[in-house]
């Protein structure tokens, strides 16, 4: 059973001070009383012994709101000092008409504030037995009824002082409980506030990256390390409207590899992406339209990404428990995905025009810049991986000759029909480009001189057996001379490798075109 009221945090004066004044007058009027009153020799010896006892309790007291020790016990003690003292000054001086009779207000004063109610009320009915034994010497009818009175007056008393201390100790816990909403509504703004600084600082960082694949990198590191979501992807449409995982994380383990949606279990991201706004879903068991990432997910927030009215991807954000997300993340997610939007459609513009400037027009193939890009690039990887890498080159026979009799135009046609034939000879990763005029270079990774002069030897057949349509001139055939090289055998360096190259073109030149030579 709790004997004191909390009062750690309140918002009610400190009594103490007031207390140690009034008690420190009532120690001034005890000892006017002793010592100018006269009192027999025996009762002056219990007086002093009174009155010592009180200076030390003042003492003691004093100490305790010097925080020597817990002001509580001061009290405490005052109060089972003044249920024993009170009583036997009043015995001593007049009894019921003693002038020390007001000191048992101080007394339920005390024990109202401090004490919990039972140990309150028991101090008042002690107060109350003290009070009624030190007068019990003069029970006359008259001293009965002022002994009523009296008492009456401390009961009312007490409970004034007990309603009064219990109605502001009720305003005061609404008014605290109003402060900590307060402090925790203003953390929380705050917290909030520094993520989405730091959301805005990262986000800054997405629209300076022109690459579409490092856009997507950074949208899931946002994801994972700042916004700190257990499970997260990033889903893009095809062209054909086929919707596909970009990049997912599913529990700490993320996964770059492209993977198709089952669009039948997943319409509501279909739903999404046409009405263009974020969905909280709160119970992921209780829907039929969506299924999440990873199988202990339970709710999840689906956000648009949408740069200037289009929408150009969707951002799935899941989370263990039920209803997890709230306006917050949304409005996070958001800000996330405004950028993100907007950081991808930049990055796909650069890159198409990265690829408008290494794209030759005529035969949609890739011209000089991107071959003198590519053959550095695959060089290197060739000596990192310590793996051959080999180059083809390939020149029309006698082309200005076709040009003069044909003109121009069925030239370019040639050209274009050329490059066609040339593409079906060769693998995805080897790289086709015209080198210029009627030349094309092949950079082909991972391959020996050997198999790059039987390919080289497949173009020059196909090609001879081609017929090209001239058109009202009739049809046409060419030939083809081919030059092949190959790191390491023919040389470090690039030029070294396009020189020897060169060179075997010219000898299949020389020994007649419609040929295949390495040096
Ligand atoms: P060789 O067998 O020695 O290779 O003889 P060639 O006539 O093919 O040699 P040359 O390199 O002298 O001629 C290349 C010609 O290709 C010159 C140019 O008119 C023509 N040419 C270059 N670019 C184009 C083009 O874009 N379209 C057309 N139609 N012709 C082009
Ligand atoms: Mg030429
Ligand atoms: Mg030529």
């Amino acid at each position: 059973m709790k004997l004191f009221l909390d009062r750690n945090k309140t918002l009610l004066p400190r009594i103490d001070t007031i207390y140690m004044l009034s008690r420190i007058l009532a120690l001034a009027s005890i000892s006017w009383f002793g010592y100018f009153r006269g009192l027999p020799q025996g009762d002056m010896l219990l007086f002093d012994f009174i009155l010592a006892t009180y200076i030390a309790h003042l003492v003691l007291f004093y100490a305790a709101t010097k925080g020597r020790f817990d002001i509580k016990l001061a009290y405490l003690s005052a109060i089972v000092y003044d249920i024993l003292l009170v009583p036997l000054l009043v015995l001593y001086t007049e009894s019921v008409n003693s002038a020390f009779y007001p000191l048992f207000y101080l007394t339920i004063s005390v024990a109202a504030y401090v004490l919990t109610f039972w140990f309150s009320l028991a101090a008042v009915v002690l107060v109350t037995i003290g009070y009624v034994i030190s007068v019990y010497n003069v029970f006359t009818l008259e001293a009965l009824f002022d002994l009523s009175v009296r008492v009456g007056f401390i009961w009312v008393y007490y409970l004034a002082i007990l309603y009064a201390s219990d109605y502001m100790r009720r305003s005061e816990r609404r008014l605290l409980k109003v402060f900590d909403t307060l402090n925790m509504r203003t953390s929380e703004l705050e917290k909030s506030q520094a993520q989405l600084e730091m959301i805005y600082e990262n986000t800054r960082i997405l629209a300076s990256i022109l690459e579409p694949d490092a856009v997507v990198r950074e949208v899931m590191r946002i994801m994972g390390n700042l916004l700190r979501y257990r499970s997260y992807a990033l889903i893009f449409k095809d062209k054909l409207g086929n919707f596909y995982y970009r990049a997912r994380s599913e529990a700490g383990k993320t996964n770059f590899a492209l993977k198709a949606i089952d669009i039948s279990r997943m319409e509501l991201v279909r739903k999404v992406s046409n009405v263009g706004e974020s969905i909280i879903v709160k119970d992921i068991l209780k829907r039929e339209d969506y299924e999440g990432l990873a199988e202990k997910s339970r709710s999840a927030l689906i956000t648009v990404m949408t740069a200037h009215g289009l929408t150009n991807g969707i951002i799935v954000a899941e989370s263990e428990d039920v209803d997890h997300f709230k306006q917050r993340d949304v409005q996070m997610m958001s800000a996330v995905a405004r950028s993100a939007a907007l950081a991808m459609e930049n990055a796909e513009l650069h890159k198409k025009t990265e690829e408008l400037t290494v794209i030759d027009e005529l035969t949609e193939t890739y011209n000089y810049r991107y071959f003198v890009q590519k053959l550095e690039e695959e060089k290197r990887r060739a000596i990192r991986y310590d793996q051959p890498l080999s180059l083809i080159m390939v020149d029309i026979d006698w082309f200005k000759k076709l040009n003069d009799s044909y003109g121009h135009e069925v030239g370019n046609v040639v050209l274009k029909g050329l490059s066609a034939i040339i593409k079906q000879c060769i693998r995805d990763v080897d790289i086709f480009t015209r080198y210029g005029g009627e030349e094309f270079a092949i950079i082909l990774p991972q391959t020996t001189l050997k198999e790059a002069s039987v390919i080289g030897e497949r173009i020059r057949e196909r090609v001879e057996k081609e017929v090209f349509d001239a058109g009202r001139l009739g049809k046409l055939r060419i030939t083809v001379s081919v030059g092949v090289s190959s790191y390491p055998e023919n040389g470090k360096a690039e030029e070294e490798l396009l020189a020897v190259t060169d060179q075997a073109l010219y000898r299949a030149k020389g020994e007649g075109r419609n040929l295949v030579r390495i040096i």
